[in-house]
């Protein structure tokens, strides 16, 4: 850290806003969906007409409920919203329903590990709000632009972290951390392009050592954990330099511009009071009691490391698998279903870590979505485990299962890949081999037995892989030694 940073200790804090995936608006019966005719999902309440009246989303509460509880966080038994006023185009009431003082959720942390590591990043708060429209500006450069008010109502929650982020790398592995979280709640699906997952991030350097913060900036229009890393490594040293030339941070918002790998001064820092912030007055106080806390807490589904964990010891895997596995919950569900019905947990995670999640990158799809199905995977792995295939063959049956979507057996038997296992037929075949062969028989027998290889592979090579191995091996033992 000192070399990198020249004596300096960056400072981060991150604000995240995650789209919650409610069929509904949070304040309407609108539906929520991404790609959808512009301006077609707008009603009187969205729109913010005068006498429309805002009634809340249970599912959305519910949803950030799940994600407060299981951070560790706690649910307020009384939270308020209130409205946030400023001005924009895609927001025609002119202010945003949010949560101010009393929001949803407080406290909790996001736990990772990095370089063997274990780091907590504690949160502030977890807030509920609506989500503004989206202004369009034509690629093409035209003098105009359009607003579609189609994301306009759409529930959010803002995830405050602490200034407890040390590292642009931190930060990455927070959202990563993140992220999963809320993808294993099947809270948000985490997809940024479509702007489900947003991220502002606040920064400041200080000397190492020293108790106090300095002044902050704040990044935005960072659109990938990779443009975030990117952006606070730029800002962290043009701070640095700063100081280190006399001059002063000032707490200011910037846009970082991925073309130009630049930060941007785009306005002075607003303050909270700038907002003119007031309780909603068209909305009750948000009362959750505890009945329904704990019916959300025990609700909650095991999550990704508590997976991994029982990962290890129930099925006997490596950590590392373990880990793998368990990235995404559906990833875990299709290797925990494959394992209803195959034994070996081992070879079930090098296969589907390996074969598997290869064939489906090269599908583009989630691997939930995903034609070849666990059962016909612990088919194929059984095959291989009893002998009745080779790995090798395997891999060649595999790969049509992901061509047709025919099932193993079938398969092995339209093209005859079953495994040699018949002394009767190997025998003959390993005999032609030796006679055809005497100089490299004669070689093994004076004790230059690399050439055992020699004949395994000539094997192999008649029976199109498909002798086994093992018995290759014994048959060709007993026959050069004998
Ligand atoms: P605001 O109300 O202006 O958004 P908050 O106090 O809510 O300010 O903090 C917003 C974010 O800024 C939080 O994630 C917090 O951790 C982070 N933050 C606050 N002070 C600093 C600082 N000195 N350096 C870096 N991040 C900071
Ligand atoms: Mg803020
Ligand atoms: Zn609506």
């Amino acid at each position: 850290m000192v070399a990198e940073y020249d004596g300096f200790e960056p400072v981060i804090g991150l604000e995240v806003h995650a789209q919650l995936q409610t069929n509904s608006k949070i304040f309407c019966g609108c539906r929520v969906q991404y790609g959808a005719e512009p301006n077609s999902l707008t009603c009187p309440v969205c729109l913010g007409l005068p006498g429309a009246l805002p009634v809340l989303n249970k599912k959305a509460v519910e949803y950030a409920m799940r994600m407060i509880l299981a951070i560790g966080g706690s649910v307020r038994n009384e939270s308020v919203f209130a409205r946030k006023n400023y001005f924009y185009p895609d927001l025609p009431k002119g202010y945003q329903i949010s949560q101010f003082d009393k929001p949803v959720g407080e406290g909790g942390a996001i736990e990772f590990t990095l370089d063997d590591h274990r780091k907590s990043v504690g949160l502030i708060r977890i807030h509920l709000e609506e989500d503004a429209g989206k202004s369009l500006h034509p690629e093409s450069g035209e003098p105009y632009t359009q607003v579609d008010l189609n994301r306009c109502g759409t529930p959010l929650i803002e995830i405050v972290s602490h200034p407890d982020i040390r590292s642009p790398r931190e930060a990455y592995a927070y959202l990563v951390k993140l992220k999963q979280t809320l993808q294993y709640l099947d809270v948000c699906t985490g997809d940024m392009e479509k702007g489900h997952l947003r991220c502002d991030a606040n920064v400041s350097v200080r000397p190492i050592g020293s108790e106090t913060f300095g002044t902050r900036t704040e990044l935005k229009n960072l659109n990938s954990f990779k443009h975030v890393e990117k952006a606070l490594e730029y800002e962290i040293n043009r701070q640095i330099n700063l100081i280190k030339s006399g001059g002063a941070v000032e707490q200011t918002t910037l846009l970082w511009n991925e073309k130009s790998q630049t930060a941007e001064m785009m306005r002075s820092k607003e303050e909270s009071h700038d907002y003119r912030y007031f309780p909603e007055p068209d909305l009750v106080t948000l009362q959750v009691d505890n009945d329904w806390i704990a019916r959300v807490r025990a609700d909650l589904p095991e999550l990704a490391e508590a997976r991994a964990t029982r990962f290890v010891s129930q099925y006997g895997i490596r950590e590392y698998d373990a880990a793998v596995l368990t990235d995404t919950r559906s990833l875990a569900d299709y290797f925990e279903s494959v394992m209803s019905e195959f034994d070996d947990g081992q070879a079930a995670a090098n296969w589907i870590g390996t074969e598997l999640l290869a064939a489906v990158k090269d599908a583009g799809v989630e691997i939930g979505d995903y034609h070849v199905k666990p059962n016909h995977i612990a088919d194929l792995l059984k095959r291989v485990k009893s002998g009745q295939i080779s790995g090798k063959i395997a891999k060649d049956v595999f790969a049509e299962m992901v061509v047709s979507g025919d099932a193993p057996a079938s398969i092995i038997k339209k093209k005859g890949l079953e495994q040699i296992s018949d002394n009767s037929v190997l025998e003959p075949i390993i005999e032609r081999l030796l006679d055809a062969n005497p100089d490299n028989v004669a070689k093994y027998r004076s004790g230059k037995t690399n050439v055992f290889g020699f004949f395994v592979g000539q094997v192999m090579k008649e029976t199109r892989g498909q002798a086994n191995p093992t018995m290759v091996n014994e048959l060709l033992k007993k026959k050069l030694d004998g």
